[in-house]
């Protein structure tokens, strides 16, 4: 992860990494991962006010993983 969130000027700190998939066009909000080149970290408020590119879908999987937890303690 990095020091700061990627967007210009803004010295807050990460809490979320975007990653983008070109082939698919889909933008993918996770916990914070380890620093990747194909990955960007943002803090709250620049994945709250992300907004993707005519063609894409926003996928957050930080709900995904909410889910996951349920699945595991019904089963
Ligand atoms: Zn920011």
């Amino acid at each position: 992860m990095s020091a700061s969130c990627s967007r210009p000027a803004c010295q807050r700190s990460p809490a979320a990494t975007l990653t983008y998939d070109y082939a698919s066009r889909v933008a993918t909000v996770d916990h914070l991962a380890p620093s990747h080149p194909m990955q960007y970290d943002l803090c709250v408020e620049h994945t709250e006010r992300l907004s993707v590119p005519n063609g894409w879908s926003l996928v957050d999987r930080r709900i995904g993983n909410v889910v996951d937890l349920h699945g595991q303690l019904a089963s």
